[in-house]
């Protein structure tokens, strides 16, 4: 039986084939034990009408190897087209999203030289739900999923990873402050997880003040945990940063599967010249090289390319004046790695990857079942007649009543308007209304269909209902503001 590891190979568009050839020939002459099995995904695969980008014996090949080695893709213009990244990561569950954020001052330019973090980003859930609605003529939603579940095993990740990787610190980032209930639950969840790894330095910052700090003081970050919208702005600035856009890779991780790539596109502006820089291709493989069990080769690979770096053989785009010593096309920066195999780097710090091929402990602890109790209901509704007075919403809402379930209060876009509004809030026509018992004690699914009956025969549409629950007795929805 061949030792070799067989991987899933995607070559992709733009400059795609041109990086994955001299990735793959870098790999070869560094003595990785790998062997292909080529797909083709991406632009000519949508065009022929798969809105995935993907065909189908594409995602046999990754059940089996579960391992994808992918260039970027062009995806067409136009609507209809699901991005591929997302179906990989939401078919495979690919959770975790890792994005090292290096400095390789002075060979490539950064106000940060000493910059070496990695953000690691929640890849599943968070907005990227994609579940949206348009609800009233002026008013759209789209819904923030975060589960506990979720939360702990992207967190565990980066724990682990920190771990692996030698790393000191890792820094969660939320908006808690506002979204106490979701940010809230993956911020606490960091907190009890950060405990069971005391060797650990841990913080917590509030994603804007962390975003801010990522721009002005990134050499300040170690390992960066976030939701997966955060995770996917702080990343770009971070990579950014440090200008490794065009160098950085990046690993989707799944409990099975994982995918390699560059961060960088396709580049359509420069295919098919020869002068597009491998690095960010060569980067992702690295990563799944020490994630397949061979870091010694990624070693080698990672110093001979940081001693290219540091000779001056540069590609066009980091290429520098009076630094830079050669401009290589894609192919000549290729060769000059190769041929710098086995050399270590003299000013950078070598690469040191963890020898150590037991896999991560990413588990998830059984949920402990809560006494879940149904206190009350959000009905929204879709009004905007007679001026749009809350005054006049309320109590004819008042009029109500479902077996002592009654209206609390009304907001409109989270502020409070009934009763006792400001005259000045601004309301569109989307209102929520709020109906509790008057003890606000436990109520019924039937106490509901009886108030939607009267809401309904009251001449309202009524857009949504949210049932209000609480889970051993605290709250587990948010007030209103000026509640
Ligand atoms: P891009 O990253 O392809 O290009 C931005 C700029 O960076 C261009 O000027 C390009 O020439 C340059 N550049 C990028 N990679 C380079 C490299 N390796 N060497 C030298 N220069 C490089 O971003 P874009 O132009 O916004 O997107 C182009 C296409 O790529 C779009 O169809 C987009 O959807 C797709 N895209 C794909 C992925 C992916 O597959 N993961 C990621 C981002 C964008």
């Amino acid at each position: 039986m061949s030792s070799k590891r067989k991987i899933t190979v995607a070559y992709g568009d733009g400059i795609g084939p041109e990086i994955m050839k001299a990735t793959l020939a870098i790999l070869e002459a560094a003595g990785a034990q790998l062997e292909y099995d080529v797909i083709e995904i991406g632009e000519q695969v949508y065009l022929k009408g798969i809105s995935s980008g993907m065909e189908r014996n594409a995602f046999e090949s990754l059940r089996e190897t579960k391992i994808f080695l992918k260039s970027p893709i062009t995806t067409p213009q136009g609507g209809g087209f699901k991005s591929l990244n997302v179906t990989t990561r939401t078919s495979f569950g690919l959770y975790a999203n890792v994005r090292p954020c290096k400095a390789f001052s002075p060979f490539i330019h950064t106000h940060f030289p000493k910059t070496d973090l990695v953000i690691i980003r929640e890849n599943e859930e968070d907005l990227y739900a994609g579940i949206e609605h348009r609800q009233t003529q002026e008013v759209c939603q789209s819904l923030k999923l975060i589960s506990k579940p979720g939360s702990e095993k992207i967190i565990r990740y980066a724990f682990e990873y920190a771990k692996k990787y030698g790393r000191k610190k890792v820094t969660c980032m939320t908006k808690d402050n506002i979204m106490k209930i979701a940010d809230g639950l993956f911020h606490k969840t960091f907190n009890e997880i950060a405990e069971e790894y005391p060797e650990i330095e841990n913080d917590h910052k509030i994603i804007d003040i962390g975003t801010a700090l990522v721009a002005d003081r990134p050499e300040s970050f170690d390992v960066i945990v976030t939701l997966n919208l955060y995770g996917d702005i702080i990343s770009d600035v971070a990579a950014q940063v440090t200008g490794s856009v065009g160098l950085g890779g990046s690993a989707n991780v799944g409990e099975e599967v994982a995918m390699f790539e560059a961060i960088h596109g396709s580049a359509p502006d420069i295919t098919g010249m020869g002068i597009a820089n491998p690095s960010g291709l060569l980067n992702g493989a690295i990563m799944m090289l020490v994630h397949i069990g061979q870091p010694e080769i990624a070693e080698k690979i990672s110093n001979a390319w940081m001693k290219t770096l540091e000779d001056g053989i540069h590609t066009g785009d980091i290429y520098q004046e009076g630094l830079s010593t050669k401009k290589a096309s894609t192919d000549e920066f290729a060769s000059a790695v190769i041929e710098r195999l086995g050399q270590l780097p003299a000013t950078m710090v070598p690469a040191s990857f963890d020898k150590d091929t037991t896999p991560m402990n990413v588990f998830v602890s059984p949920v402990v079942k809560a006494k879940k109790e149904l206190i009350g209901v959000d009905v929204f509704v879709d009004w905007d007649e007679q001026g749009r007075d809350p005054q006049i919403l309320g109590e004819k809402l008042r009029q109500t009543n479902a077996d002592g379930l009654l209206l609390t209060l009304i907001t409109n876009r989270g502020i409070k308007v009934f009763p006792d509004g400001m005259r000045e809030s601004f309301c569109t026509d989307h209102w929520r209304c709020r109906f509790q018992n008057s003890e606000q004690s436990t109520i019924s699914h039937a106490q509901i269909r009886e108030l939607l009956k009267q809401v309904e025969e009251l001449g309202f549409d009524f857009i949504k209902t949210e049932n209000l629950y609480s889970f051993d007795g605290v709250r587990g929805y948010s007030l209103a503001q000026g509640e």
